[in-house]
């Protein structure tokens, strides 16, 4: 993959600098450069003396490296030895030396030399620190050995002419350093000797030098002991995962030494390299060596004392290598790979910011690091680099914003700071790479298309069908309604469903295309829900753009399955799941969203390319913006070609004015209706655009009353106040309140999830000084052949560039100014409640109400709706959902309440509808209400209705599929209490006697067709049915009565056996005899003969017909029902009876009006006790009633 580097032929002469000269303010930062006239530039040499500087080479082998961003410079590689072209340098006289064991006695006892003169010091080099940048001071620490012992003494330097030194010292080798003083550091008092201007840096030779002997008493072996030995250990292989699993959390890091080839840069800024592609280096811990230059993959490294931590982070895939301010790192020989150099960034590294910051070990930093690499990669290219992570101290950047909340959670308290010059000075040594456990990461922030997949994933876990039904309810179903049930389920997780928990990231987007919010980063999209805590609409638009950061939040991931079970015997056969498909979206509060990055407006933006600079200068408000380095500026343009490629507003129109100033017009929504295709016939100028736009095209429609007059302004940024409210109340009222439709199609249908009704908004028309801009848009939806009438509002479509601002809501608005409002819109009441609908008394045919889902299903689509309006929108990816099915939303006005609305929405326009979940709270608007055969009210979703979230269902809900989500008991009634205004009741309760049973019918039916079913065949011929499925089904009809009247209560399939008494082992025997015959039905009771006529001879018959007259039927019970919407009227009495009643030994007779019809939900037997208990209730809650 990487090929070699190229050999240059050109041979290269040129001076070797320091770069002091160069430029006299320039910090001298220890680099050696080549130079001539015509230029100078970063050279790296392996071996360096420093005679050498300031004189004239030959560079007979070397190699240029560029960086990765082409348009900055790069640096030399110098593969061989200069040739000097002048005479080298005379060597210097010989010099009296104290080698270091009398310096260090020198050392502790500096009372006594503080006023002595310049010493000069002779030892082996055994350790040499890093380069250190600090309050803008370069230095470097050294350590000089004695020969004869293995005492070491510091020295500092820090003149900047010899920090060229760093290059010159090589481990092992002797050197003679003049002019040393002695001093001690300021913060850890530590002596150390320290260059003086006038210092000498000489290699040492033997007979160059005149001992001056010292006493040589303490040759004491207390000193820190960084021997040779080191250089033994080097290379040895490392022990990889010997000791991974330990039990105890601090693991104590081996300081080994290692030679190494660099593999890979993991991550440059970070200071990560990859070594012999199994060890990774960390260099984050010391300044990078030479800025990184040299270390491509391909060069040869030797490390020296460096940390080794096994498994560190547990997501982190290497051992790794660390180096501290103790620790040596040596370039060994270049790369012959031609790879760019990548550097450091020189400023506002992020990543070494927050490891000083809050002195991170190497767990917290790796685990920083690749939640920093993730966010970057995620989010730059809608940012730009610099954006996402440059910060000023007042004002921090979105990675900042995000990382630092986490590493305060992980390190609220951080010791103390580092101590550097401890760190290296010490004896004992100390850093914070000492100790170490391993890290399991405590969240994660991946892509959106990981999450996902991962949704996804989950979602499918542990998934059977039977999960989906009650096993007591799926034996009866038919294949048909068998399938139907399991084509669409839900599941939704939180973040904590997640190993480690997850936290959602991404740019808000709105959708044109399907008009709905988005979250986005590089990876993909995924669709949002928000809503506010306070049940108001979400519709704040200057988000759109923004990086949002959620913690708390659901992802619902709808479940589709393409089933043909025959029956539920079969559902563990999972041959019967044809195909599979989900779609997943995430809802949440804005109160919970973070802004990471708060979007300029809209028109901000769009302005910003005429007079970009003088923006940027007033955000940056200092002097920085004079100082950009080319690769800064690289990244505006890059950024500003990210911003026009994800705008999708304001392009063209207007904008080549060049003006900033802007017209605006408020209003207030009284109406707004849902997604459809609609057929517009706009006013058009060109055949071309009349024939485009007389196709249906997807849009929505909006009522809206103007507010005021448009406005001019100067600048979006001014708009502000709601000054044309204050207008609105004196005179030219035709003017001032007049009403319009408007229509979104497009680009504009972008702003379907923002506008809402009772919202105040503005429209912005960008780079326009005219006025009457609307009032040249109107077109009236009538033909003009008609006379326009005033009733009829006039229409506006909404063009693309325009920009949406919502301002507030009615609601909010201050008492002048709502009472000015309400008079002007005169329609406070258009929301109404649910038993409002649901009474016979209300009128209107288009209801709008708020309530809480309590059960979502799915069943065929009533026969005389024809999808037709929606038949052409676009299909959903994602669903398998076909198009004759519909949702039944069952909505209660709140939870636990009683009585319930039933809404049906056929499949089609399901696509728009996002967060319809049981336990979320709807505000519906606009649906059609109905009224069935059986005087049961209802509503439908119709074009014009449309849907806004209240609230989101807690996040602890049971399983929606799990039958035992059911609330608990319910409440005991009377039957007197029943009415038929209350036939929405969802579930009650009464403690009845069964009087008599009229009807049972036990049938086996063909799971496809619904035929009778009689030994194992279908019994339809004509044509042929292939099934070999039957289901067992039940059902009866009894009368009850609880002394306030009498109920005809329907029970079906194994409330048939409870009905009568009859254990599971009896019903199974019973419905096993009806294998063979299909069918038994028997009628008794009153209506003697109007049913079908029985075989005398059945056995089944006769033993069923003897079970409902023995008088043991006849029984006390407690039945959990809900009113039979669909009550069959041929068991119904004459309206208003006398009639007898039993109370023990007592008979009564009562006049009673209709039966009510039930059905049944449960059956309870009641024992004496009980009984007794139940009616003591009954009698107190009936004299209190009294
Ligand atoms: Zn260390
Ligand atoms: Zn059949």
């Amino acid at each position: 993959m990487q090929s070699t580097l190229p050999r240059t032929y050109l041979i290269l002469v040129g001076y070797l600098a320091d770069g002091r000269q160069e430029n006299k303010e320039k910090l001298v930062d220890g680099c050696l450069y080549v130079k001539d006239n015509t230029g100078i530039i970063p050279c790296e040499l392996l071996h360096f003396e420093l005679e050498w500087l300031e004189s004239l080479f030959v560079f007979p082998s070397w190699s240029y490296i560029p960086q990765t961003d082409q348009s900055a410079a790069g640096y030399l590689e110098i593969l061989v030895d200069p040739v000097p072209v002048n005479a080298p340098k005379e060597v210097l006289h010989s010099i009296p030396v104290t080698s270091p064991v009398s310096a260090e006695l020198l050392l502790t006892s500096r009372i006594t030399c503080k006023k002595r003169s310049k010493l000069t010091l002779a030892g082996e080099l055994t350790r040499l620190g890093p380069l250190l940048h600090v309050h803008h001071k370069t230095f470097f620490f050294l350590f000089l050995k004695c020969f004869a012992s293995a005492v070491c003494v510091p020295v500092l330097v820090q003149q900047p002419s010899q920090l060229l030194w760093h290059h010159v010292f090589q481990l092992g080798h002797r050197y003679t350093i003049t002019g040393l003083s002695m001093s001690s550091l300021k913060k850890s008092r530590q002596p150390v000797f320290v260059t003086s201007a006038s210092s000498c840096l000489l290699p040492y030779c033997v007979e160059q030098v005149r001992e001056q002997p010292l006493d040589s008493a303490s040759q004491g072996e207390s000193t820190q002991s960084s021997s040779l030995e080191t250089a033994e250990r080097l290379s040895c292989p490392l022990q990889m995962g010997a000791e991974e699993e330990q039990p105890r959390p601090t693991k104590e890091s081996k300081i080994i030494s290692y030679v190494g080839f660099v593999t890979k840069i993991l991550n440059v800024q970070a200071g990560l390299f990859l070594l012999d592609n199994q060890v990774c280096l960390c260099l984050a811990y010391q300044p990078l060596l030479n800025s990184a230059r040299g270390l491509r993959p391909g060069a040869c490294v030797e490390l020296i004392d460096v940390h080794l931590l096994q498994k560190p982070l547990v997501s982190f895939p290497f051992t790794v290598l660390s180096a501290c301010l103790s620790s040596m790192v040596v370039l060994k020989s270049f790369s012959r790979l031609s790879t760019p150099y990548q550097p450091p960034a020189s400023s506002g590294n992020l990543c070494l910011q927050l490891l000083f910051r809050f002195n991170l070990g190497m767990p917290l930093y790796l685990w920083l690091v690749s939640l920093l690499e993730t966010f970057e990669e995620r989010f730059s290219c809608f940012f730009g680099h610099r954006r996402l992570l440059s910060s000023t101290h007042r004002n921090p950047g979105a990675a900042e914003k995000f990382l630092v909340p986490l590493l305060q959670a992980m390190a609220p308290d951080r010791e103390e700071a580092r101590d550097i010059y401890n760190e290296i000075l010490s004896k004992i040594h100390r850093c914070p790479l000492q100790k170490y456990f391993t890290l399991s990461p405590p969240c994660q922030a991946p892509s959106l298309s990981a999450v996902c997949h991962v949704a996804e994933q989950k979602s499918w876990e542990g998934f059977s069908p039977s999960q989906l039904l009650s096993s007591l309810e799926a034996q009866h179903m038919g294949s048909q309604e068998l399938n139907r049930r399991l084509a669409w389920s839900y599941c939704t997780l939180s973040a904590e469903s997640f190993q480690p928990q997850l936290i959602l990231l991404g740019v808000l987007r709105v959708s044109s295309r399907s008009s709905s919010l988005l979250l986005q980063d590089k990876s993909s999209t995924v669709p949002c829900v928000i809503s506010h805590k306070d049940g108001s609409p979400f519709a704040q638009t200057a988000l759109i753009g923004s990086l949002l950061q959620v913690e708390n939040y659901q992802i619902v991931v709808e479940r589709f399955l393409k089933t043909d079970f025959p029956s539920w015997e079969h559902l563990e056969n999972l041959e019967h799941v044809r195909k599979k498909k989900t779609s997943v979206y995430v809802q949440f509060y804005f109160e919970d969203v973070q802004v990471l990055h708060a979007a300029d407006g809209q028109i901000q933006k769009d302005l910003r390319s005429g007079n970009s600079s003088c923006l940027r200068r007033k955000k940056d408000g200092s002097t920085t913006s004079d100082l950009e380095t080319p690769e800064e500026k690289m990244l505006k343009l890059k950024d500003h070609k990210a911003d026009s490629g994800r705008d999708e507003s304001c392009q063209g129109g207007q904008s080549s004015t060049g003006t900033t100033s802007c017209v605006s017009h408020l209003f207030l929504v009284t109406q707004k209706e849902g997604l459809m295709l609609r057929n517009y016939q706009l006013p058009a100028e060109e055949n071309e655009a009349q024939e485009l736009l007389s196709k249906k095209q997807s849009s929505f429609q909006a009522t809206v009353l103007w507010l005021g007059r448009p406005q001019l302004w100067s600048h979006p940024r001014e708009i502000g106040n709601l000054s044309e409210l204050e207008e609105t109340g004196d005179g030219e009222e035709g003017v001032m309140q007049q009403e319009a439709l408007l229509l979104f199609m497009g680009k504009s249908l972008r702003w379907f999830p923002f506008l809402h009704v009772d919202g105040l908004y503005r429209f912005i028309v960008p780079c326009c000084s005219d006025l009457e801009v609307f009032d040249k848009l109107y077109f009236s939806p009538v033909p003009a052949t008609f006379p326009s009438r005033p009733s009829c509002p006039l229409c506006l479509p909404v063009q693309d560039i325009w920009h949406l601002q919502h301002e507030t809501w009615i609601s909010c608005l201050p008492e002048h100014q709502l009472t000015a409002m309400s008079v002007l819109t005169g329609m406070d009441q258009r929301i109404a409640s649910i038993p409002e609908v649901l009474s016979s008394s209300f009128t209107g045919s288009l209801v709008s109400f708020c309530g809480e889902i309590v059960e979502r299903t799915l069943c065929a689509s009533p026969k005389n709706e024809k999808p037709s309006v929606t038949a052409g929108l676009p299909k959903q990816k994602g669903t398998l959902l076909s198009r004759d099915h519909s949702v039944k939303l069952s909505v209660s006005v709140a939870s636990g309440s009683p009585v319930i609305m039933d809404i049906y929405i056929t499949a089609t326009y399901l696509q728009h509808l996002r967060g319809l979940l049981p336990g979320a709270k709807i505000l519906f608007q606009n649906l059609e209400r109905k009224i069935s055969r059986f005087h049961n009210v209802y509503c439908i979703y119709i074009a014009a209705s449309c849907v806004s979230i209240v609230s989101l269902p807690a996040s602890h809900l049971p399983f929606p599929s799990s039958p035992a989500g059911k609330a608990s008991s319910p409440s005991l009634v009377f039957l007197s209490n029943l009415r038929p205004q209350l036939k929405n009741l969802a579930q009650a309760r009464i403690l009845c006697h069964l009087s008599c049973v009229l009807t049972v019918c036990l049938q086996w039916i063909c799971s496809l067709c619904s035929c009778i079913f009689k030994e194992g065949r279908c019994t339809r011929h004509n044509p042929p049915c292939p099934s070999q499925t039957g289901v067992r089904q039940a059902s009866a009809r009894v009368l009850v009565e609880d002394g306030t009247g009498e109920a005809l209560v329907l029970c079906r399939n194994e409330h048939v056996a409870a009905v009568l008494g009859l254990s599971l082992l009896e019903w199974e025997a019973v419905q096993s005899c009806v294998w063979s015959r299909g069918s038994v039905c028997i009628q008794h009771g009153e209506a003697p003969g109007t049913g079908c006529l029985e075989e005398p001879e059945d056995l089944v018959a006769c033993y069923l017909r003897s079970l409902c007259r023995s008088p043991l039927i006849c029984r006390p019970i407690l039945l959990d029902f809900s009113l039979d919407r669909k009550p069959s009227k041929i068991l119904q009495p004459a309206p208003l009876q006398l009639r007898n009643f039993h109370c023990g030994e007592v008979e009564f007779v009562s006049q009673v009006g209709p039966r009510s019809s039930l059905l049944c939900l449960k059956v309870e037997e009641v024992g004496q006790d009980a009984l007794h208990y139940l009616n003591s209730q009954r009698k107190s809650r009936t004299s209190s009633s009294c």
